[in-house]
């Protein structure tokens, strides 16, 4: 059974930052701070941010701000260190997490009935639950992930489970089982529409009973696909979204050429899948709709209407099955929600660094077959997707994605150098990241960090203030 409990203490004692602080004020703008002087709350709340601030000023803020001189503690950030906010992973299978990696020559399809489902079937056991779940949160905190939206297996106990898992380890999560009632073998499927749409309830009352105000776990409704919902189901699940505006709702969608093709079959009245998640109430503001692949235009329009998101799982969809690219470049021309996920298990990496990098990459291969009609992603706006970007799409952006005085503290502490090394060999950086030299700006140093640090340089992750890496 899931354990009930409530949400432990999250007050901790102010702390303050002095050094460079990087963080997306919107998809186009990345603010660097150097000299920037942070205070952190008892809250956990960003309480100050002031920029360009010599280090003579600092014990001035400190009692501007209220608290007393010489005793607070301020952290000191080296050369080659620097506060970005935590990854936001807006897609993540948590019950795939014993299987990523496997799989890779298979269609869609083909791997939900061949590795998937199996994997996922093991969750009817609570205690195994646990043990893997376990093991999937504290990976993702470790990776600097501070917010994740997870979907379960289809069993209610293992995903209340998931969810006391994330409250206990202290990550920002939305949770969700999956609804699955048809199209998937006898021995994982579940009895009824009725069956699933009352377990999900009594999910949600779970979830809201351990974390009453949603302060770092929230239900979502998570119909796996139409695929595996009849329309009995879909329709209930509209009812509740309907009845419930604080639910979110996340599914696939247009993720691959048979599941399209078999959706159609399916829903054969609708024109495509936009109508069909529409028509049944489940397309919205908190809405996040993974992958996105093949959209009409039309389809555009409508999730733009709608204010749905968009979890990018760049991993995924080009190392399962055929190699697709998800036209982001033309989401964020019109400004779509877009995140990144990592798609765990299909995607074989729990990183969002790595998931940003595969951004790139497919990215770049867009602009080569649109002949530069849809320029490869920037640095910066790899950076967003993976910070502001996700928060946007889970609908957490007032709260977490960058620092804003009064937004909760979530935020990763990096460092690329490694003193005792570089002391030795002269380039001593932390991990495998590219060696930091003198004359190396702080631009140089963040974009080394993007794109060959791992989490080794990420020393400190800050999830509502409270450290939590281990
Ligand atoms: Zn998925």
């Amino acid at each position: 059974m899931a354990s009930e409990q409530t949400v432990p203490p999250m007050r901790g004692l102010p702390i303050a930052f002095y050094g460079t602080v990087i963080h997306s004020l919107d998809a186009n703008t990345l603010e660097i701070l150097q000299e920037c002087f942070l205070i952190v709350d008892d809250n956990g709340k960003i309480q100050k941010i002031a920029k360009d601030t010599p280090r003579s000023k600092i014990n001035d803020l400190v009692v501007e701000s209220g608290y007393t001189p010489d005793v607070f503690p301020v952290k000191y950030l080296s050369r080659g260190d620097f506060l970005i906010p935590g990854f936001v992973d807006t897609h993540h299978h948590a019950p795939q997490w014993a299987q990523r990696g496997m799989g890779r020559d298979q269609t869609l399809l083909d791997w939900l009935n061949n590795v998937t489902f199996a994997h996922e079937r093991k969750f009817e056991d609570p205690a195994y639950a646990r043990r893997m779940y376990a093991a999937c949160v504290a990976a993702g905190i470790r990776q600097g992930v501070t917010t994740t939206a997870y979907y379960g297996s289809l069993h209610g106990e293992a995903t209340k489970v998931l969810a006391d898992i994330c409250l206990e380890q202290g990550q920002r999560a939305f949770v969700g089982k999956c609804n699955m009632n048809r199209n998937s073998p006898d021995w994982y499927r579940e009895a009824s529409a009725q069956d699933s749409l009352k377990q999900t309830e009594d999910l949600i009352a779970h979830v809201r009973k351990i974390d009453a105000e949603g302060k770092r776990v929230k239900p979502v409704l998570t119909p796996r696909f139409a695929i595996t919902c009849d329309e009995e189901l879909l329709s209930g699940l509209g009812r509740i979204a309907a009845n419930d505006p604080d639910i979110h709702i996340q599914t696939h969608f247009n993720e691959a050429q048979d599941e399209m093709q078999f959706t159609r079959q399916l829903f054969p009245k609708f024109k495509h899948e936009a109508d069909l998640y529409d028509h049944f109430g489940l397309l919205g503001p908190k809405t996040i709709l993974a992958h996105s692949i093949f959209l009409e235009e039309d389809e555009i329009s409508h999730i733009k209407s709608k204010g749905c998101g968009i979890a990018h799982c760049p991993i995924s969809t080009s190392t399962l099955g055929e190699f697709m690219m998800a036209p982001i470049r033309e989401y964020l021309r019109r400004g779509i929600k877009v995140g990144l996920g990592t798609d765990v298990g299909g995607g074989f990496s729990c990183s969002i660094l790595d998931a940003m990098r595969q951004a790139f990459i497919i990215s770049k291969a867009r602009e080569t077959f649109s002949k530069g009609a849809d320029p490869a992603l920037k640095l910066h706006e790899g950076f967003f997707l993976a910070t502001l970007g996700g928060a946007q799409v889970c609908g957490i952006d007032e709260r977490v994605g960058n620092f804003v005085e009064g937004k909760e503290f979530d935020a990763l502490e990096i460092h690329t150098i490694d003193a005792e090394r570089n002391n030795e060999i002269g380039c001593g950086s932390l991990g495998i990241v590219t060696p930091i030299e003198d004359d190396d700006s702080v631009e140089t140093i963040f974009e080394k960090f993007l794109m060959t640090g791992d989490d080794r340089n990420i020393v400190k992750v800050y999830i509502g203030g409270s450290s939590l890496k281990r």
